[in-house]
């Protein structure tokens, strides 16, 4: 059976509402990957930008909306891979808001240095290894983008609070919205092409990994939104926490 879940990504590209004022945005460029736009009522705020550079599906979930580009005010990187970036310089640019972004990501980012290379012996899912692949060799550039300002564990951003959760990357980070349960885990987790404790072949800690998911899971989140497939709830979610406590 196909559905929405098993596909990881919405084709048309349009924005899905998860929560109250939390929408999911995909495309299958990137291996399914997932940006999640948040309105608090106020402000919007963004958490990663999608693989495309000109951020146009953005713009036009936000559109979608009901929402005018102006009205974000916030641009928030879990972690300065390739997929999650493309968009974050244009929409800076149109948007006018702040980019938050982790120290140890902030010049990949800013195109001052490559991500840190992963291993090139395949690991599961092999579905995402030419991302891995990409990411060992180097390849894949994003347009660079000056971060206005460094986030760490326990900083608010939006109505966002900053959870630090290294391992896959250094500075890579998780964020929750305590008043919606909301958990936005990067890539500590996955739900593409299968529910799984993040890619492995792409994880340079291991150790510090595991300890992020534990953090993760006290937080008992209702959903918790991933960087590659569908946000996780219900029995995916059940899943997962099987899994961070196998
Ligand atoms: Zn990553
Ligand atoms: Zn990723």
């Amino acid at each position: 059976m196909t559905n929405q879940f098993t596909q990881g990504y919405d084709p048309t590209g349009s924005a899905q509402r998860i929560a109250d004022g939390v929408y999911s945005l995909s495309q299958r460029k990137g291996g399914r990957v997932h940006a999640y736009l948040l309105d608090d009522g106020d402000a919007l705020t963004l958490i990663d930008t999608l693989y495309d550079d000109d951020g146009a599906r953005i713009v036009r979930a936000i559109q979608q909306i009901g929402r005018q580009i102006t009205d974000l005010k916030h641009i928030v990187i879990t972690h300065a891979h390739r997929s999650h970036i493309g968009g974050v310089a244009a929409l800076k640019k149109l948007s006018g808001a702040k980019v938050w972004v982790h120290e140890w990501e902030a010049d990949i980012l800013a195109g001052d240095r490559k991500a840190q290379k992963c291993t090139l012996i395949p690991q599961p899912p092999l579905r995402a290894y030419y991302l891995q692949l990409g990411l060992a060799l180097g390849l894949g550039r994003h347009s660079p983008c000056e971060p206005d300002s460094f986030v760490r564990e326990g900083d608010r951003v939006g109505p966002l609070q900053i959870i630090h959760t290294p391992g896959h990357s250094p500075g890579h980070l998780s964020f929750y919205w305590s008043q919606r349960a909301a958990l936005f885990a990067g890539d500590a987790l996955a739900t593409w092409p299968y529910v799984s404790l993040g890619w492995p072949g792409f994880n340079l800690n291991a150790k510090q990994h595991r300890q992020s998911l534990f953090k993760i899971d006290d937080l008992r989140a209702d959903v918790i939104a991933v960087g590659h497939g569908e946000p996780a709830t219900g029995d995916h979610m059940d899943q997962l926490r099987r899994l961070i406590h196998q």
